[in-house]
């Protein structure tokens, strides 16, 4: 009689990279199960009506420039599955105090035309190189550190390397130029005077070009429903409003992947981790939370600058002082009075989300970890600052505090919504330094979360990753 374990892989959580985890082992023939805590499926992938019927707000992620970027999703026949890409006519426009915007559109010649014949020749000379040749930039990126394309990553190793307030000032004349910059690299949620920030504007603004900036159609919840569909076709199975207390509470299996953070990671292995792992896991940090609202509303936001519109994202915060102000202050643990705020409008170019004639707004600010401080006022304040009149579209909101965040997914502790803090020490050596961190010290079980590299965002790659050295467990 056979003693192998009924199932050979358990996925705990399914976000993207649990989801994504979970496919490739089953695409490589093994049964699966996924066990997710909360009611429903998709982690930072899912929406919801959050304030009236009709009206589809995403809980968390809404862009999914990552997803097309993904060497392994992009590959993954979700069309079939239901997912289909909603893309703004211009991935984002950074509107400024007087009444103009800076919009970086799909083209980079329209872009740089824009910005004036220095800058504009500046933004084409950074850019351009890295466009051409995105699919190889995306691979080395998107992975665990490794010396592939050493050439192209050694390019983009010099201008990703600073940090995005020094490559802002030596690279663009204008306050208008530095400003969109620095709107993109505070995505990075570190303060933008650290090393490697130009990094993430860099990566997000060759994502702009290569890819656009899209929404999922009806909501991000749908790029997570074709992630389980898919995986189901393929024999997988999910069982939801399960949370997993302890690795000892899963039925057996040959390997368990983990889409958590380390400090659940550490909870649920308990006593079976390396005394050495956990304590190097304790020490792991979680950066800034997030203040999130969503508003149903009666009309299109009234932007000043009527390009606007055209644009899926918006970067509020009128120049790189000021927002980079914004950021340390979060990283620092104080309030910000005229916080950053990162806003996208899904229904102007995904009528799915909203009923007729009626439109959704998505925006955040970055607060201290766990802050308790109410932003709702503040972050009204600066969108009425570049769309007088904004309050009196409102028909309905939805405040989610760090703690809601946190309530509704375990992985955003204290409103991190980036699986702990990615500045340089914690990039590409998270959660920590090691040659398999995907690895926690105990056999055959995995992390597979944004917690390890390539970290925030929904690419999947993590999972992807992860899900390779378990294969390689299960072949051993
Ligand atoms: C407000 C917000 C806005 C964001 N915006 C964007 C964006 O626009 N674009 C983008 O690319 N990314 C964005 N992100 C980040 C993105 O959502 C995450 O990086 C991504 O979802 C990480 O995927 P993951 O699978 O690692 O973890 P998650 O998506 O967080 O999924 C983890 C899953 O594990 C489950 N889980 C945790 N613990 C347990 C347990 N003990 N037992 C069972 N289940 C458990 C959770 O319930 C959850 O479903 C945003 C995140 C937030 C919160």
């Amino acid at each position: 009689m056979s003693t192998r374990p009924p199932l050979d892989a358990i996925v705990v959580g399914s976000g993207p990279n649990g989801l994504a985890a979970a496919i490739a082992l089953a695409r490589a023939g093994h049964s699966v199960r996924v066990y997710e805590g909360q009611p429903t499926i998709g982690g930072g992938s899912r929406s919801a009506e959050l304030t009236r019927p009709g009206f589809v707000h995403d809980m968390a992620s809404t862009v999914h420039a990552l997803a097309l970027l993904s060497p392994f999703l992009r590959a993954l026949p979700l069309e079939k599955f239901g997912l289909q890409f909603a893309h703004p006519e211009a991935p984002f426009a950074h509107p400024l105090d007087d009444g103009t915007a800076v919009v970086v559109e799909r083209s980079i010649d329209a872009t740089a035309n824009a910005l004036g014949k220095r800058d504009g020749r500046a933004y084409t000379k950074l850019v351009r190189p890295f466009v051409a040749n995105w699919e190889r930039l995306m691979e080395a990126l998107l992975g665990p550190f490794s010396l592939r394309h050493p050439i192209m990553m050694a390019r983009f190793g010099l201008p990703a390397g600073m940090s995005a307030e020094r490559l802002a000032k030596h690279t663009f004349e204008s306050e208008r130029a530095r400003a969109m910059y620095a709107g993109v690299a505070a995505h990075s949620m570190v303060p933008l005077d650290k090393l490697a920030t130009s990094g993430y504007a860099l990566g997000l603004i060759i994502a702009a070009h290569a890819v656009g900036w899209p929404v999922s159609r009806g909501g991000a919840q749908q790029l997570a429903n074709a992630l389980a569909a898919y995986l189901r076709s393929l024999g997988g199975e999910i069982v939801t409003d399960t949370p997993v207390e302890s690795l000892a509470a899963l039925p057996p299996s040959r390997v368990v992947l983990l889409d958590v953070t380390p400090r659940q990671l550490v909870r649920i292995a308990g006593d079976r981790m390396a005394r050495f792992r956990r304590w190097r896991l304790t020490r792991y940090r979680y950066g800034p939370g997030v203040f999130k609202m969503d508003w149903a509303l009666n009309a299109k936001v009234p932007w000043r600058a009527p390009e606007c519109l055209r644009a899926g994202t918006l970067h509020l915060g009128s120049s790189l002082a000021e927002i980079a102000q914004s950021e340390r202050a979060a990283w620092e643990g104080r309030d910000s009075e005229r916080p950053y705020v990162l806003a996208v409008q899904p229904s102007l170019f995904d009528p799915t989300r909203a009923p007729a004639g009626k439109h959704t707004l998505w925006a955040y600010c970055h607060v201290p970890n766990g802050s308790t401080v109410d932003m709702r006022e503040r972050m009204e304040r600066q969108i009425e600052r570049y769309a007088p009149g904004f309050r009196d579209c409102i028909e309905d909101a939805r405040a989610t505090s760090p703690a809601d965040l946190e309530r509704g997914n375990a992985n955003l502790v204290g409103g991190d919504i980036a699986g702990g803090a990615a500045d340089l020490s914690q990039l590409y050596t998270r959660p920590v330094a090691s040659l398999n961190p995907y690895g926690t010290s105990i056999d055959n079980v995995f992390l597979c979360s944004s917690s390890t590299p390539p970290g925030v965002g929904v690419h999947g790659m993590s999972g992807f990753h992860a899900a390779q050295a378990a294969l390689k467990a299960l072949r051993g």
